[in-house]
């Protein structure tokens, strides 16, 4: 896989600045178009969790979170019924030690959080240059949006990514996030095929044959697993290796790393 681009600052798809990040939250966190999703996400705010009983879940589908002028940007899966259903941002609410922790503490190692741990909408958390979406906005059953939720909801994630103007690499966290990375692509008139095969750490940059008209630069893409507990538990994923993504994703941004210190001189 080539590794070490970096793309220029200011170049990308065509992404019309026709919306504001408020309005497409807006437009997210009114919706109502899953009506599986929507009845399950209500109910759990209603029946709660014995630890959280005394808690006003947020219940509604969940925006993106971030820097607006983040190059980063870093694809999840989608909401947790207890976490980010719960608290209205992503990555926000599981125990501590959690998904949203083990995140924190590795996009904080290379600088791309201002603090290692995720706890409510009020903690304090601040992202520099990198931006935190989902794939699905809405907390699914088993953790397991249909693929016709994923669908339903990519124009959300169109919407949102047109607001980043500067966004050059994308994270997926997961195959679903990988899969959704490359169904945006494709909607904007540059389809892979064949895809290449997900895999932890890999990095990849579309091939000059899938951009189209003069200027146009898709974002890279850096693989990672999903810091889920199911994955981090069983050691499938370490921090180690979460943070080695990341380092990854500022090679290719062709920054300092502040995990590694000063890049080398060019
Ligand atoms: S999953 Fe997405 S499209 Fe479906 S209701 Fe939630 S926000 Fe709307």
């Amino acid at each position: 896989m080539p590794r070490g681009r970096r793309p220029a600052r200011d170049e990308g798809v065509d992404r019309p600045a026709h919306a504001t990040l408020a309005s497409v939250h807006h437009a997210i966190t009114t919706c109502e178009r899953c009506p599986r999703l929507r009845e399950y996400c209500a109910r759990i705010a209603r029946e709660k969790k014995r630890a959280h009983r005394d808690d006003t879940y947020w219940g509604r589908p969940v925006p993106g979170f971030g820097d607006p002028g983040a190059r980063l940007l870093v694809l999840g899966l989608a909401p947790a019924a207890h976490g980010a259903n719960r608290t209205g941002r992503v990555f926000t609410g599981d125990a501590p030690g959690g998904s949203g922790d083990f995140l924190m503490e590795a996009m904080h190692a290379h600088g791309f959080a201002n603090q290692p741990f995720t706890r409510s909408i009020d903690d304090g958390l601040a992202l520099r240059d990198a931006f935190i979406a989902a794939a699905v906005r809405c907390a699914p059953p088993d953790n397991r949006p249909t693929p016709a939720e994923i669908a339903t909801c990519a124009s959300h994630l169109d919407a949102e990514l047109a607001c980043l103007p500067r966004l050059s690499v994308v994270m997926a966290l997961g195959r679903i996030a990988c899969d959704a990375y490359f169904a945006w692509l494709a909607r904007h008139g540059m389809p892979v095929r064949p895809r290449p095969a997900f895999a932890h750490g890999a990095a990849w940059l579309p091939p000059a044959a899938t951009l189209r008209g003069p200027g146009r630069v898709a974002p890279a893409l850096v693989m990672a697993y999903h810091p889920s507990r199911q994955n981090t538990n069983t050691g499938r994923l370490t921090q180690a290796m979460l943070r080695d993504a990341f380092a990854t994703a500022r090679r290719m941004l062709g920054d300092a790393d502040p995990a590694r210190g000063p890049a080398p001189a060019p």
